[in-house]
């Protein structure tokens, strides 16, 4: 299937199976034949429960087993949390009581083989079990994401990277978000999944993609075989241009890539969506870059009043930018590289991006003085 399928619906059971199954069939799900090891790929970030519409739902996940089941395949439900438990994240999730009764394996990613993604990064280490299945169905979620804007089918596939490794790679692509956002193109193309879900009935809106977003009821779930017009099309949907997606920029820089698939399906029009606000990582002239990056760049803020200093933040921080155990928290802006790890798995939400006063007129400046000075 090119098009990108668009159907309303609700986490009810009996409404959204047909839709999952329908989605399926479309999309080739025929093709899953009896003893195939089909991965399913939710969004498993962290330990939230449905209502955060931080994870792919329950109901979702649960419908993708059943079709798996139903043509006699063995489906495999895993990923790779940035914290927490896989049992723990599976019960507060719902996942668990959802899958009750069907024969599903559960786990968390655990080893990886080393894979050629293309140059510049060359062969690097995905999960075995997306590398080996014999399918992939992705189940993403529609979130908005402090770093890269929305994380949708393609950022999904990151998860596919196991544990530690996943912060290693924000720490090598650094500040630049489109050596990132290749990254992330260049590991989809590699992880292939032939069918990808995107939960959009609720979304999340807001400082995503972890506790800091806020749920918004969108009503519908897209699917497609190509990851990228799945993307394209939620572009569409929210009335933005695909090259402010840096997902998408970057796959049209690299590959020429401008998906228009034919939508089959009522796409709503949706407006407003709130989404983070994304400046530059990196601008001005050289001479001053150090010193704008230290005082006037976005950066990631801690309200005292929420955080319980539980040290998820500066666990995860692959920068090593956040002073353990420092009451009020201390980041230290001149290491820190935006990548928001940090904001992606503070359980209390405590996290938020901000942009100075000083910091807006100063970064508006320099790109009228100096257009020179690089904007990435
Ligand atoms: S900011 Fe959040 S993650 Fe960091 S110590 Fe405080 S509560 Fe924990
Ligand atoms: S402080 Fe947060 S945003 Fe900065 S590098 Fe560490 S995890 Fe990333």
């Amino acid at each position: 299937m090119t098009a990108v399928m668009v159907r309303h619906s609700t986490y009810e059971h009996e409404t959204l199976r047909p839709i999952v199954f329908e989605m399926m069939e479309a999309m080739g799900g025929k093709d899953i034949r009896g003893q195939g090891r089909v991965l399913i790929k939710p969004n498993l970030l962290v330990p939230a429960t449905p209502d955060q519409a931080i994870l792919t739902h329950p109901a979702i996940v649960r419908s993708a087993a059943e079709y798996v089941l139903d043509r006699g395949a063995r489906p495999l439900i895993a990923d790779s949390p940035a914290m927490g438990s896989f049992e723990t994240l599976l019960r507060k999730s719902g996942i668990r009581e959802a899958l009750r009764g069907l024969d599903v394996e559960c786990r968390p990613f655990e080893h990886s083989v080393m894979v050629d993604i293309g140059s510049p990064f060359g062969a690097i280490a995905i999960a075995e079990e997306a590398v080996q299945a014999d399918a992939i169905i992705n189940l993403a979620k529609l979130k908005t994401h402090s770093q890269m804007l929305l994380t949708l089918t393609v950022k999904n596939l990151f998860g596919c990277i196991v544990g530690y490794r996943k912060p290693e790679w924000h720490l090598r692509t650094g500040v630049d978000r489109q050596m990132f956002a290749r990254l992330l193109v260049q590991i989809a193309r590699t992880v292939k999944p032939a069918f990808n879900i995107l939960d959009g009935i609720m979304a999340l809106e807001g400082q995503g993609p972890g506790r800091g977003g806020s749920p918004k009821r969108l009503g519908v779930l897209l699917a497609g075989n190509d990851p990228f017009a799945v993307d394209w099309t939620v572009c569409r949907m929210i009335g933005l241009d695909a090259d402010q997606l840096p997902i998408l920029k970057a796959a049209r820089e690299m590959e020429g890539l401008s998906p228009h698939p034919e939508i089959d399906g009522p796409l709503p029009e949706v407006r407003g969506l709130r989404l983070p606000r994304m400046t530059s990582l990196v601008y001005g002239p050289k001479f001053l870059q150090g010193l704008i990056r230290r005082q006037l760049l976005q950066r990631p803020l801690c309200d005292e009043q929420l955080c319980q200093m539980c040290g998820e933040c500066w666990t995860i921080c692959p920068a090593k930018a956040i002073a353990p155990g420092e009451k009020p928290l201390h980041f230290d802006y001149d290491r820190c590289i935006r990548c928001y790890c940090c904001l992606e798995v503070c359980p209390l939400g405590a996290i938020r991006s901000s942009e100075s006063l000083t910091g807006r007129v100063v970064r508006q400046a320099a790109a009228f003085l100096f257009p020179a000075g690089g904007v990435r």
